[in-house]
């Protein structure tokens, strides 16, 4: 598990032009500080996720749980998701996704920073037991075929972010997508589990570090399918915990 070189020299190097040159907000053209992906009045108009289930982060529960998680408890200890998959998030993620949209990709990455941020302060709060944080961030991996057509994964990218921040390593090639999934989009909640299950192996010859800590990583979680998925994988491997960050709740 460690840190990879490969992309660092360009992180630097986009860091370096983004201090340069003055920006303008992602979202809504304004001028923003050198640096600054995304104005602080577009960042307090994003839509936040209100009252989250704390295991699954359903909006609006007025229980300790929601409902589905008493009746079947996901395989994910917690997923921390700040903001709805509403406008102007969907729209920037699409973006990035489909377009390649460099704009989408430096909020993205901006509310990947500020996200993590919330995490450190939630998970003291939620973890006493464990002060220092998770051991690894994992960015959920795309299948090698996807990536090949895409040239990019944009959980990598955002878990890039979020281990800088948290200052823990980034283990990107600890599990492997080892089968291409189909999309998930239009699928229900029983027909999405189906499509994502023994889609994730841990990669042959990676170990995790004993009762390990992991924190998944994604753009956007909608019934946390894929990352139970996952969950289960690393749990099969050792892990004492796993919780998820995405930027978004569907
Ligand atoms: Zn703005
Ligand atoms: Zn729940």
């Amino acid at each position: 598990m460690t840190r990879s070189p490969s992309w660092t020299t360009g992180w630097w190097r986009e860091r370096l032009l983004e201090g340069l040159f003055p920006s303008t907000c992602g979202v809504c053209g304004a001028p923003v500080g050198a640096g600054g992906a995304v104005c602080a009045g577009c960042l307090a108009d994003l839509p936040r996720v209100a009252a989250p289930c704390p295991r699954c982060g359903e909006p609006e529960t007025a229980a300790d749980l929601c409902a589905r998680c008493q009746r079947h408890a996901p395989r994910l200890d917690r997923l921390h998701a700040p903001w709805l998959y509403a406008w102007p998030l969907d729209r920037l993620i699409l973006a990035r996704k489909h377009a390649d949209d460099a704009t989408a990709a430096r909020v993205l990455r901006e509310l990947a920073r500020r996200a993590a941020g919330e995490v450190t302060d939630a998970m003291a709060d939620i973890h006493p037991d464990v002060p220092q944080g998770p051991d690894c961030v994992v960015p959920v991996p795309l299948h090698p075929e996807r990536y090949r057509e895409r040239g990019f994964n944009q959980a990598l990218e955002l878990a890039q972010e979020v281990a800088r921040r948290l200052e823990v390593p980034l283990a990107s090639r600890l599990v492997v997508r080892v089968r291409a999934t189909e999309s998930q989009q239009g699928l229900g909640r029983r027909e999405r589990r189906r499509n994502v299950a023994r889609a994730f192996a841990l990669r042959s010859g990676a170990e995790l570090p004993e009762a390990a800590y992991v924190l998944l990583v994604d753009d956007v979680a909608t019934t946390g399918a894929t990352l139970d998925a996952l969950a289960e994988v690393l749990y099969a491997a050792g892990a004492a915990r796993v919780d998820a960050l995405t930027l978004a709740r569907a």
